[in-house]
């Protein structure tokens, strides 16, 4: 038992080789031979299966429809749109060569599928009456990353993109906030991290959009990750690619699009608000095993008994672990799995007609006679859910502040604080004056917050703006 502890960096010692000793020894991932790839191990898949599950659940609910679209983008088609290629240009993997054969235009892996989308769009649509069309796609996109970490930023990456196209602003508008709520709805309440809904600012939207919106969370070390976008373009793109309708007076004109995306890196999200120095702590809903039985001995009378509890709680996922390891080895596994729930079968507990259950977040553990365990099990989950969520809001509460200057802005970053809000003008050129100096930049203009008057942070000019600004991954 002891051996396999101590191969995790304690958390507050180096959050930075906490994370991937955490990442490793769960076995989520192993690193890809290519730089920034990963290789998604069977239960670090797992957990993204649930994660898209539940949410293509809920994209279906407001009839988003699954489609796949080729890996594939000519540069022809690519280069249409001159703020997205220079926002990816400087990530974009490109085929140029097939055999030995140099290929007469560049072939782009897929740094997201706007492109591909518009042009499939411009011959699709005609009429008013073939709009709206919502659609999404799990697949995988590159981008080059510079810095790479497993989940939080690889050059590869899983994702859902969905894009939709509208016949007015006012529905595609509604339709990125509608996803936007989907987001903040999931994170909040199955995958119990807090996050904050908002706008970003000129400097940090999307290559191309309109307007993007975000949920930014906060890691148990005070940096701050992107949780998701939602992406509102106008007819930005709609306009480069031809794309119009016939409205319903006979006139033509241009449509109007969104474009929203979640990926793994929420994976690397759940495990910097929730773990510890035992390993993972997983939200119930999408820890691939639930109720993790351990048999203390294997004998037929411990083994009826753990089969016997697992049929009575059929509603949840649960595991059995019947294996030879030793029974402190089996437990720490199921520590550092960061499954919710164990429950210990042994001889002893089984002659006195109970079973020990824990839960992995607090380590509490008690006596429970067996025809209790179902009614256990189900409240002990939602207070383990609720208490995570708790713990990963107490951190944001701690390490949110506001700051009127950069000095005072500087200071708190020095303090380890988290979210920082300023008064901000709004300028792209202020934002990067402010990057250069403190290397961090704004996270979102949020919904909750009211907007008044004040002198930017940065360049002391009228602003009109309150924003979130932190250091983040
Ligand atoms: P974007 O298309 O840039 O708005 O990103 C969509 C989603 O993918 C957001 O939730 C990002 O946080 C996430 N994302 C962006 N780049 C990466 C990356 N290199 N690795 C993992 N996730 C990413």
């Amino acid at each position: 038992m002891k051996k396999q502890l101590e191969k995790i960096t304690p958390r507050d010692q180096d959050f930075s080789q906490w994370y991937t000793d955490v990442v490793l020894n769960a076995k989520l991932v192993e690193y890809g031979p290519v730089k920034g790839t990963i290789i998604f191990r069977p239960y670090g898949y797992a957990i993204w299966e649930n994660i898209q599950k539940i949410l293509d659940m809920e994209f279906k609910k407001i009839g988003v429809e699954n489609v796949y679209f080729p890996l594939l983008i000519p540069e022809s088609l690519f280069n249409k749109e001159k703020d997205h290629v220079e926002g990816f240009a400087p990530e974009m993997a490109t085929v140029t060569q097939v055999g030995d054969k140099v290929l007469e235009e560049k072939l782009f892996i897929r740094p997201t599928s706007e492109v591909l989308m518009a042009n499939f769009w411009q011959k699709e649509i005609k009429s008013y009456r073939d709009l709206p069309l919502l659609y999404n796609q799990w697949n995988n996109v590159m981008r080059w990353e510079k810095t790479t970490r497993p989940f939080l930023r690889t050059s590869e990456f899983l994702w859902q993109e969905g894009h939709t196209i509208h016949n007015s602003p006012e529905q595609a508008k509604k339709l990125t906030l509608k996803i936007l709520e989907i987001y903040s709805n999931f994170a909040t309440n199955v995958l119990m991290i807090p996050v904050i809904n908002g706008q970003k600012t000129e400097h940090e939207k999307f290559a191309g959009a309109q307007e993007t919106y975000t949920i930014e969370s906060l890691m148990h070390d005070g940096q701050a990750l992107q949780a998701g976008t939602s992406h509102y373009f106008g007819n930005n793109f709609t306009k480069v690619y031809d794309i119009k309708f016939q409205n319903n007076e006979g006139k033509w004109e241009y449509a109007y699009t969104t474009s929203w995306g979640v990926s793994t890196r929420l994976i690397g999200a759940i495990i910097m608000s929730h773990s510890d120095d035992l390993g993972l702590v997983l939200p119930s809903q999408i820890s691939p095993i639930q109720v993790q039985i351990i048999n203390v001995q294997n004998t037929d009378q411990v083994e009826s008994a753990s089969e016997q509890l697992a049929k009575e709680l059929n509603q949840y996922r649960v595991g059995i672990d019947r294996s030879d390891k030793t029974f402190g080895f089996k437990i720490s596994e199921a520590e550092i799995k960061g499954i919710p729930i164990r429950i210990e079968v042994g001889p002893r507990d089984l002659a006195n007609n109970q079973v020990m259950i824990s839960r992995r977040d607090t380590r509490q553990k008690m006596a429970v006679p067996i025809d209790e365990v179902q009614t256990v099990v189900k409240n002990m989950i939602q207070e383990y859910d609720q208490n995570i969520y708790q713990i990963a809001l107490q951190n944001r509460e701690q390490r949110t502040s506001h700051a009127e200057t950069l000095a005072e802005y500087q200071n708190l970053l020095d303090e380890n604080q988290g979210f920082v809000l300023v008064p901000f003008c709004g300028d792209i050129a202020c934002e990067e004056d402010v990057k250069k100096k403190t290397s961090t930049n704004s996270r979102c203009i949020p919904f909750d917050v009211e907007q008044t008057k004040g002198k930017c942070f940065n360049c002391q000019k009228d602003s009109e703006l309150r924003v979130y600004f932190a250091r983040a991954y």
